[in-house]
Parts: C-alpha cells; sequence; structure tokens
C-alpha cells in the first residue's frame, strides 16, 4: 500500500515524488511539498485552469462574464441547452424529484431507468442495457467485472484515462499495443497464455478524432475468442445511422463486442451505459462495483435522457450541420502552418507542437472572442499539443468562418 500510495506529479519528462501518504505521521503530505509541486508545473506550462461558465452549453457561452464562440465541450449536437430538453428536465423533476436516493440494487431503481435502458439497447441494436453514472465509472465497473488476476487486457495506447484506470485496478495483466497497430495486437494475443482475453479500445479516440478500425478489432475478438470493449463515447449520436453510433456505423454485430457509451457528451446530459447479451448485462448487475456501490444517476436526468434520444433519432439534420462545418473548417485551415489531424469526427485536433505556443494560441483566440481548449502532456503525448477544435451543430458558419480567420491571423 505504502509503495502505491505516494502521489506523483509527472513534471515534463522527469517524475517528482512529493511525498507518499500513509507511512505513519513523518510521512504526512506538506503543504509546503504541494506548493513546490505546483509551482514546477506553472513552470513547466503544465499547470491547468479552469474557466467559468455562467450560461447554458452551446456554440455561444458566456465564460468569466466574456461572451466567447466555443469550440470547447463535446456538446456535439447542441442539445445541452436544447430548449425541449428542458422542458422535458421541467416536467420530469416534478414527476421523480431530483435525487435517486439509493443504489440501484436497495431502493434507488426507478421506472425512468428501466425504459432508458431498454430504449438504448433498442437505439443501439444491442440486447439489454445498463446505465451508470458516468462514463469513468462505467469503463470501472465493466472491465474490472469480467477480467481479474490471471487474465489479460489488450489496450491501445491512445485509451481514453478511464479505460487505463480500470485495467490496471481490474489485476488483470494489462498491456497496451501502438495506436491502432493491428499486428502488434494479433502478436500479444498469439502469445498470451491468459484464459480469459479482454480487448479494450475507443471506438473514437478523444484527442485524435480518428476511428477505431472496427473491422479488424471484431476479427480479432473472434479469431482469439477475447471480449472486445469498444468505448464510443465520441461516436454515439454522431456516427451510424440516425446516430446509434459507431459500431451500426461499420455494421458490425458480434456476440464478443461489449458496446459503451457516455451520454454527457452528443446526448448533453449525463451519465453512461453498458450494451450487450442479456447475461452480460445481469452480470455486470451481479458484479460492477461502480453500479453496486454508487446512489443511481437522478431518475430525472434518465427521463431528459429518454428525450434525448428521441432529438438524435429524429433529427437528422444535426448531423448533417456538422459534417457540413466540418468540411468547411478542413477547407478553411488548409494550407496553414499548423495541420489537422486526419479526423472526419467532431473532434478536429490542430497540431502545435510546443506547450507554451499551444497556450499562447489559445490566448490569442481568446482574445479574440474564440474559445478552443489547448490539450498538452500528459492528455498527450510530448511534443505534439494541441487544439482540440470541437465542432458541434449548434456552430452556423460564419462562427467556423471567423475562427479560421483568426487562426490565419494567430499563424502569421
Ligand atoms: N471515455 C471516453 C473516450 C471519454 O472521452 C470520456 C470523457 N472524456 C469518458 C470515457 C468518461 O465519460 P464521463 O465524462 O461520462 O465520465
Amino acid at each position: 500500500l505504502c509503495a502505491i500510495a505516494g502521489i506523483w506529479a509527472q513534471a515534463g519528462s522527469a517524475l517528482l515524488q512529493i511525498g507518499p501518504l500513509a507511512r505513519g505521521k513523518q510521512s504526512i503530505m506538506h503543504r509546503q511539498d504541494l506548493h513546490n509541486a505546483l509551482k514546477m508545473l506553472e513552470e513547466q506550462g503544465l499547470r491547468r485552469r479552469r474557466r467559468t461558465l455562467e450560461s447554458p452549453q452551446g456554440a455561444h457561452v458566456l465564460v468569466d462574464g466574456k461572451p466567447y464562440i466555443a469550440f470547447a465541450s463535446n456538446d456535439y449536437l447542441g442539445l445541452a441547452g436544447h430548449q425541449e430538453l428542458i422542458e422535458a428536465t421541467q416536467k420530469a423533476v416534478l414527476e421523480w424529484g431530483v435525487g435517486g436516493g439509493a443504489s440501484h440494487l436497495v431502493s434507488g431503481h426507478f421506472g425512468a431507468h428501466e425504459r432508458l435502458e431498454a430504449a438504448l439497447a433498442g437505439f443501439v441494436g444491442q440486447e439489454d442495457a445498463l446505465l451508470f453514472s458516468n462514463g469513468y465509472m462505467a469503463n470501472l465497473g465493466v472491465v474490472t467485472a469480467l477480467v481479474g488476476r490471471g487474465d489479460a487486457i489488450f489496450a491501445d495506447k491512445l485509451n481514453h484515462a478511464s479505460l487505463n484506470d480500470a485495467c490496471v485496478l481490474s489485476r488483470a495483466e494489462f498491456r497496451r499495443f501502438p495506436h491502432n497497430d493491428m499486428d502488434a495486437l494479433a502478436r500479444q494475443l498469439e502469445t498470451t497464455p491468459a484464459k480469459t482475453k479482454l480487448i479494450v479500445a475507443d471506438a473514437v479516440y478523444s484527442m485524435d478524432g480518428d476511428v477505431a478500425p472496427i473491422h479488424e478489432l471484431v476479427a480479432l475478438a473472434d479469431r482469439y475468442d477475447a471480449w472486445l470493449l469498444l468505448d464510443d463515447a465520441h461516436g454515439f449520436g454522431v456516427l451510424g445511422p440516425h446516430g446509434r453510433g459507431t459500431l451500426l456505423a461499420f455494421e458490425v454485430s458480434s456476440p464478443r463486442v461489449i458496446y459503451m457509451a457516455t451520454l454527457g457528451k452528443a446526448a448533453g446530459v449525463s451519465g453512461a451505459f453498458v450494451a450487450g447479451s442479456a447475461e452480460l448485462i445481469e452480470w455486470l448487475v451481479q458484479r460492477a462495483r461502480t453500479y453496486i456501490y454508487t446512489t443511481s444517476q437522478p431518475p430525472m436526468l434518465a427521463a431528459t435522457l429518454l428525450k434525448s434520444l428521441e432529438l438524435i433519432e429524429r433529427d437528422d439534420w444535426r448531423r448533417e450541420r456538422l459534417q457540413a462545418s466540418i468540411s468547411q473548417l478542413k477547407a478553411g485551415l488548409a494550407g496553414l502552418k499548423w495541420r489537422l489531424l486526419p479526423s472526419e469526427t467532431a473532434i478536429q485536433p490542430l497540431i502545435i507542437g510546443d506547450n507554451g505556443d499551444a497556450l499562447r494560441v489559445t490566448e490569442g483566440l481568446r482574445d479574440l472572442g474564440l474559445w478552443v481548449p489547448a490539450i498538452r502532456p500528459p492528455t498527450v503525448a510530448p511534443g505534439t499539443a494541441r487544439l482540440r477544435i470541437s465542432v458541434s451543430a449548434a456552430h452556423v458558419p460564419d462562427d467556423i468562418d471567423k475562427l479560421c480567420v483568426a487562426l490565419q491571423q494567430l499563424a502569421r
């Protein structure tokens, strides 16, 4: 316990140990140690700051009292502040109250949860689904319920942090393969002695915006008799027919696939779900600790999400507008000294490289009334600091135009 209880702050390439937490009195964390570690982050350009929104999410937001055109959220369909969802929430709060009151297995499982789970399963073409409070917990729950000591996990290097944390927590052997390298994955699967194998991948990578090689992943899971957990946090609502997600975009169906998606991004609210066979879902009800040992998501949110699902399915024009904005952005930034990564999704990363430069570009944009976050190590690899331009169906052509003109100006 002592060995893992130290807090480590990653500052550039150097790891700075700022003190173990649990080794008796002598080792209690000192305030000065934290102060020094924070200072070091500051000096390395790695200290992150929160901005305070004073309006709903949308293309136009108020931040710290100032209006911005925002390319900073995962509200890809522009639903987070949508009038129909606000009205659905008002109705739902009268029907269900504000809190879940208990965990699902005690007394916190409501009709609204039940109906949402059935609707989600049908929407993504799976037998059953289970709601979690958020995507982080869904990933921790599903991985630790399926594998443990003596099993093996094979994970893409660019997977989301919640998947990586889940893999460590599971105590299974945790092997990572280079991003999208299916040959490396096949070699790892070929040589493992483990009986239960789990492949874990983002369906759409959150900092690069590219889509995983879904057919190849499913073929490898089938060939090596492995589970395949696909995290579709950034594909659900955006990709596939009527936004049914990446699996249906690729017309893939396999009993080995476990589908996970979040409900705080394109769906505009909060929460997550895992979908698969009825047996898988019942196993998670029995064994997923982040499902069992936590208060249920407020049922009013589940009721709101039912409405959100209706809008996702109904409004194909939102996905069409999103695609038009993505094309406009790409055309508008062609020839810029900074390059967009090849991405067909709402996540359009503009690689700047140096941490300080990325910050300066972000600040320059902010001065021009545009909000685009800089993403720096350790979230992305050193030397690949970037602007994560997040496009939404809420943007109009003039918003995209303003961003392109501002970036051209800053590049000069
Ligand atoms: N998976 C991926 C790929 C994500 O990008 C995120 C959120 N950034 C999560 C999981 C976690 O989801 P949530 O925000 O609902 O906890």
